[in-house]
C-alpha cells in the first residue's frame, strides 16, 4: 500500500489556496487536493471591490509595496522581492486575465467583473490537475510519525458515493482558510501561536455624529488623526462622510494601522480632522484676508475660502462655529475668522464605535509570523506544515493589497511545495488522485 493519498491537500479555496495548489501543480506535482468547506469556491473574490476584484495595486517596488501592510511588512519584504505587484500582472497575463491599473493605482481585470478572476483560477487549476473537493471541510490533522499527516474531513452528503473518504493521509498540508476561525483552531492543533485576531479595515462611527447632515460629501485630501491613550496615528487622502461618520480610503487606512489600538480602547478615541488637507494657519489666513479684500459684498454661505472645500461643508461649519452665513465677507470678525481656521485646520469629533460598512473586511492577527519561515511559507515547528494567506497575521490596507500577499504566499508555498516533493522519494510514489 502506498504511503499517502495525495502529495499535497490545501484547505480553503480562496485566492491564496488557488495560487499555491496551481504553483505546486504546474510545476509537476501530482496528487494535489484542495479542499473548500462551501459549495462556492473564491466566494470572497467574487464580491471583492464591489464586484470587480481589485487584484492588486500598481506599487511595483517591493520596498515601496511593504509600506502598506500595518502587520506583516517586515516579513514581506523578503517575499516581495521573489512574487510582489509586477509579477501578479505577469502572472495573470500569461494565462490569458488582462488587468487594468486605474489612476489611484488599483488594479481591476478588463472584463470589471470578479468572475473573469474566480473564472480563471478555477479553469487553471483544472488544467494543472488540482482536484477540488466542494462543500468539504477539513476537521482536524494529525502529524504521523513518518512525516505527514492523518486528516479528517467534513464531506458533504452524496460524497461517499463519489468515493470520497472523511479521512485521508496526505504527505504535506497547507493551510489557506482565510479569517475563518477552524484555520487557526487547526494551527494551534498542529503547534502555532495565534495572536488574536481583531477586525481591520472599517469605517468610524461618529458620537452624535455632528456630521450627519453631510452624508456624501467627499472631501480630498483631508488629514485625520486619531489620538488614543499614549498613541496617536495620522493619515491623509480622500475621506466620505456617511451618515454615521466617516469612510473613504484614508479612514479605511487608519483604522487598519489602529486596529489594534482602538479594539483595546473598544473604538472610543479622539479624532482630528484637518479639513484643509494640510495647509498651514498662515495660508489659511492668507485665503481668508484675500477673500474679506476681494470679496467683500458676497455673503460667506456664497463664497469658500478656497473652491475646492464642499460648498456643504463649509456652511456646516460656519453653523457649528456660530458664524452667520448670511453675513459679508468684509463683516467677518477676527474671532470668529480665529474660530473658522481652527475648525478647517482640526476639528475633534469623539469616535464611538465601528461603523457599519467597509469596502473589504480584513482579519489582523493569525497564525504568528516568527513561527514561519517566509521564503516557504513552512512552518518552523511541523514540517510538511505550510500556510499561506490571510491565515497568517498579515494584512493589508484597501487597494488590492490583501489579495497581493495571498498571491505572493501562494505562490511561495506552492513553489516550495513542489521543490521539496521532486527531490523526494516518497512523494514520487504518492497515489493518483481518487
Ligand atoms: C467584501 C470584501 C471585499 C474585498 N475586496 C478586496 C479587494 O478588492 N482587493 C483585495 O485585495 N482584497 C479584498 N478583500 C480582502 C480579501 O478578500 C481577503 O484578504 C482574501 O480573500 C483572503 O484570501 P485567503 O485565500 O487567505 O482567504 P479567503 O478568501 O477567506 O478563503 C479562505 C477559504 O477557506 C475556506 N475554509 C475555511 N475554513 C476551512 C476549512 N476548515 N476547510 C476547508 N475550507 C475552509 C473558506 O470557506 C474560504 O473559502 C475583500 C474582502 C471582503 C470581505
Amino acid at each position: 500500500m502506498l504511503p499517502f493519498d495525495r502529495s499535497l491537500v490545501v484547505a480553503g479555496g480562496g485566492p491564496a489556496g488557488y495560487m499555491a495548489a496551481i504553483t505546486a501543480a504546474e510545476m509537476g506535482l501530482k496528487g494535489v487536493l484542495l479542499l473548500e468547506a462551501t459549495l462556492q469556491p473564491l466566494g470572497k473574490v467574487l464580491i471583492s471591490g464591489g464586484g470587480r476584484c481589485n487584484v492588486t495595486h500598481g506599487c511595483w517596488d517591493p520596498r515601496a509595496l511593504v509600506g502598506h501592510y500595518p502587520r506583516g511588512s517586515k516579513a514581506l519584504r523578503g517575499a516581495f522581492s521573489r512574487f510582489a505587484a509586477g509579477d501578479t500582472l505577469a502572472w495573470f497575463a500569461s494565462r490569458g486575465l488582462e488587468l487594468v491599473e486605474e489612476p489611484d493605482g488599483r488594479l481591476f481585470p478588463r472584463s470589471n467583473r470578479s468572475s473573469s478572476v474566480v473564472e480563471l483560477l478555477e479553469a487553471t487549476a483544472a488544467a494543472a490537475g488540482v482536484s477540488v473537493w466542494r462543500g468539504t471541510a477539513l476537521r482536524a490533522a494529525q502529524p504521523l510519525e513518518q512525516g505527514g499527516f492523518q486528516l479528517q474531513l467534513r464531506l458533504p452528503a452524496n460524497s461517499q458515493e463519489r468515493g470520497q473518504q472523511p479521512q485521508l493521509r496526505s504527505r504535506r498540508l497547507l493551510l489557506a482558510t482565510g479569517g475563518h476561525p477552524s484555520g487557526r483552531a487547526l494551527a494551534t492543533q498542529l503547534g502555532h501561536g495565534v495572536v488574536a485576531p481583531v477586525p481591520s479595515l472599517f469605517t468610524l462611527a461618529l458620537d452624535a455624529n455632528p456630521l450627519a447632515g453631510l452624508s456624501g460629501v467627499v472631501m480630498d485630501p483631508v488629514g485625520l488623526e486619531l489620538l488614543l491613550p499614549g498613541q496617536r496615528f495620522e493619515q491623509q487622502g480622500t475621506a466620505l462622510i456617511t451618515h454615521w461618520g466617516l469612510s473613504g480610503p484614508a479612514t479605511l487606512r487608519l483604522t487598519a494601522f489602529a486596529a489594534r489600538a482602538l479594539k483595546e480602547q473598544n473604538y472610543r478615541a479622539q479624532l482630528q480632522v484637518d479639513w484643509s488637507g494640510g495647509r498651514p494657519t498662515a495660508e489659511l489666513e492668507g485665503a481668508f484676508s484675500s477673500a474679506r479684500i476681494e470679496q467683500a459684498k458676497r455673503l460667506l454661505c456664497n463664497w469658500r475660502p478656497w473652491p475646492e472645500l464642499s460648498r456643504r461643508l463649509w456652511i456646516h461649519l460656519l453653523e457649528a462655529n456660530g458664524v452667520s452665513g448670511q453675513k459679508r465677507w468684509a463683516d467677518l470678525g477676527r474671532s470668529e475668522q480665529r474660530r473658522l481656521i481652527t475648525a478647517l485646520g482640526a476639528s475633534c469629533y469623539q469616535v464611538s464605535g465601528r461603523g457599519p460598512f467597509g469596502e473589504e473586511f480584513v482579519t489582523a492577527g493569525g497564525v504568528n509570523l516568527g513561527e514561519v519561515t517566509m521564503a516557504s511559507m513552512e512552518s518552523r515547528r511541523q514540517s510538511g506544515l505550510f500556510f499561506a494567506g490571510e491565515l497568517l497575521d498579515i494584512d493589508g490596507v484597501t487597494g488590492g493589497f490583501n489579495f497581493q500577499h495571498c498571491w505572493t504566499s501562494g505562490w511561495l508555498a506552492g513553489q516550495a511545495i513542489a521543490a521539496a516533493a521532486a527531490t523526494e522519494t516518497t512523494a514520487a510514489a504518492a497515489s493518483p488522485p481518487i
